[in-house]
């Protein structure tokens, strides 16, 4: 077991020198992605206009069409960085994820009709307002001004024929209209643009928000003078935009710069989109587990573990959860009997304690790698803006960040590692409810904006 675990320490371990270089190399495809439309990692503008002042006050209805839940809110901005919020959630099916999109965005205008009645019964409502609404989608859209958004492509297995292509923003007030709910949409956001705006509304230290969950994403605020790609939209270069980053796509297509393993190959290969997001292939929620189940399959095959047992269930791709790596790295018992457990009752599999170690010391191997990637990450951001002297604070939210135990640790050693000891002025915290709470503040942004008539078309 030894010898094994010493080779994919080599495979999986980042030198900072390494981690160095990667740096450098995301801080180009940040600054390519700003200059020319079409690029790699596409660095999107959001038309969210500087900070929130933290004094926008009024009541929004917050609306998130997520992977797994759609959510509505009703948010009270109290000013001083204060709210308050009612909401409530109801899940998808994966029918109504492959339905036509009209059926799906009729489906919403229901749940938030449904939504508005009963606030207006409980009195938090009044009869006859119209609220406006911020509409949280978090998938890749090509935004013109800021209600307004062509879904490019779905992702995280919607499949919803009639949408991509086409605004959403309009597909979304259609529903509205048919069911007569008072709102009014006044901004399109995603979750990472949400989470950078509610974070620095309560603490205005928050420069970046990075998203670890299913996928991963950042946005942070950018100065634009440094947005070529906008310069014909005539918008003063010193006022400051939101910029999606969408930087899961890093190192997409070429693979020249991040350290894929054989098994980070075989998961591209093998998904429905090869080739695409790179980076987020090696860090994000969907494929840690995935990344690890492929290591013990290897082994399995080598005849190094699990001889004799039958391994039928722990073949099948996508089997073993990211949760699973949580749980193992968190165990904290001499017999790992957490890891017992998940390798019996999940995969009915038997374990010596010698395996269950190997195993466990894998699973750190694999997290460890995705939290020093992402601090590669959020410092090609720091260092392009030139946040390490003054320091920042980087609102993170999802599973991985929330759950997986030392996520946010090794973030901050990969900082220094790559720094030095500037690198602990870098401090993630968990982030603030984007869809929610930050998308409520973009639309109250966005009205007072539009109520100055700045950049009204916008
Ligand atoms: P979403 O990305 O849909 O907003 P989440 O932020 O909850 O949702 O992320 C879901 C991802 O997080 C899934 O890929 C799942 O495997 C992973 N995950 C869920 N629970 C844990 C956990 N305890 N530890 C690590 N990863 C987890
Ligand atoms: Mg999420």
């Amino acid at each position: 077991m030894a010898d094994h675990l010493r080779r994919f320490e080599t495979m999986f371990t980042m030198t900072p020198q390494r981690m160095r270089m990667i740096v450098e190399a995301f801080k180009d495809s940040l600054e390519l992605g700003l200059s020319k439309s079409g690029q790699v990692v596409p660095m999107i503008p959001t038309y969210v206009f500087g900070w929130p002042s933290g004094e926008e006050t009024g009541e929004f209805l917050a609306v998130d069409l997520g992977g797994t839940n759609l959510r509505v809110c009703l948010v009270k901005l109290n000013g001083g960085g204060k709210f308050e919020i009612t909401q409530a959630k109801y899940r998808l099916t994966e029918e109504q994820k492959q339905e036509d999109g009209e059926k799906l965005f009729d489906f919403c205008g229901k749940c938030l009709k449904a939504f508005t009645d009963s606030i207006v019964e409980s009195g938090e409502l009044s009869k006859d307002r119209i609220l406006p609404l911020g509409f949280t989608f978090s998938y890749p859209c090509s935004q013109e001004k800021i209600d307004h958004g062509t879904l490019i492509r779905w992702t995280k297995g919607f499949g919803a024929p009639n949408t991509e292509g086409r605004d959403v923003v309009e597909m979304f007030r259609n529903s509205l209209s048919q069911h007569d709910v008072p709102a009014e949409v006044v901004a399109l956001t995603c979750d990472t643009t949400g989470t950078l705006i509610a974070s620095h509304y309560v603490n205005p230290d928050t420069k970046i928000a990075c998203i670890f969950g299913t996928g991963c994403n950042a946005a942070y605020m950018e100065r634009v003078r440094d947005i070529p790609k906008i310069a014909h939209l005539g918008i003063d270069p010193e006022a400051e935009m939101a910029i999606n980053c969408e930087w899961g796509a890093f190192d997409s297509f070429e693979h020249e710069h991040l350290p894929r393993t054989k098994y980070d190959i075989t998961i591209d290969e093998t998904s429905n989109k090869p080739g695409e997001q790179a980076f987020e292939k090696l860090i994000s929620g969907r494929y840690l587990g995935e990344i690890l189940r492929l290591i013990i399959c290897e082994l399995i095959d080598e005849g190094v573990v699990f001889l004799g047992q039958n391994t039928y269930k722990i073949e099948i791709p996508y089997s073993f959860d990211t949760a699973f790596l949580s749980l193992m790295e968190s165990d904290p018992t001499d017999e790992l009997l957490m890891v017992i457990g998940i390798f019996s009752h999940f995969f009915a599999l038997e374990t010596t304690l010698a395996e269950r170690q190997f195993f466990r010391a894998l699973a750190r191997l694999v997290g460890r790698r995705a939290a020093r990637l992402s601090a590669c990450g959020i410092a090609a951001i720091v260092s392009k803006m030139g946040y390490l002297e003054e320091g920042c604070s980087v609102g993170a939210d999802g599973s991985l960040y929330n759950k997986y135990p030392g996520f946010a640790d090794r973030i901050h050693e990969g900082l220094q590692d790559i720094f030095g000891e500037k690198g602990r002025n870098i401090v993630t915290h968990h982030a603030e409810d984007g869809s929610g709470i930050g998308s409520a503040i973009v639309a109250a942004m966005t009205k007072l904006r539009k109520d100055q008539g700045l950049y009204s078309n916008l």
